[in-house]
């Protein structure tokens, strides 16, 4: 279904230009506009999701199957030494385009930014480690 303002469905209906490079009958994958590096590309669901919490299970499993894919075809074509697979929620983690996506960031030796993905550390003493742990705790399987 069609989201009315999102610049990511007017991309899959062929309402605003992209550089695309797979496309299926579920997904397509273009590239970023703004690239973090050489071939960072997105993947897109056909469908509108905003973010993780929306998507449905067996379309987000199939994006992964997709990334892992796609992971080892760009990094055939590209030569690239290491791969990033980001996926922001949030305004607060950084999602600026509410239409879930994957990031498929190919990474360099020598490449400019060395830096992206790196964050300080936050301490924690051991009793809220535990109380962290035992919050998120969960019984059987999900
Ligand atoms: P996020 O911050 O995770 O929501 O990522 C949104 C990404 O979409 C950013 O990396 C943008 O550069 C990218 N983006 C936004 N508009 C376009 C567009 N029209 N075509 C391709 N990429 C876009
Ligand atoms: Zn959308």
């Amino acid at each position: 279904m069609m989201e009315k303002n999102c610049i990511f469905c007017k991309i899959i209906a062929g309402e605003i230009p992209s550089n695309t490079i797979y496309e299926d009958d579920l997904f397509r994958v273009i590239l970023d506009a703004s690239p973090a590096s050489k071939g960072h590309a997105l993947i897109l669901p056909k469908q509108h999701y905003a973010n993780i919490y929306e998507i449905d299970e067996e379309v987000a499993g199939k994006a992964f199957t997709l990334a892992k894919k796609l992971a080892a075809h760009m990094t055939e074509v590209l030569h690239c030494d290491g791969f990033n697979i980001l996926q922001n929620n949030g305004e607060v983690a950084g999602q600026t385009v509410f239409h879930f996506h994957m990031h498929l960031i190919p990474r360099y030796k020598d490449g400019k930014n060395a830096d992206i993905l790196t964050w300080a550390h936050e301490e924690f003493t051991p009793e809220e480690i535990a109380a962290i742990r035992d919050s998120l705790k969960v019984d059987g399987t999900l």
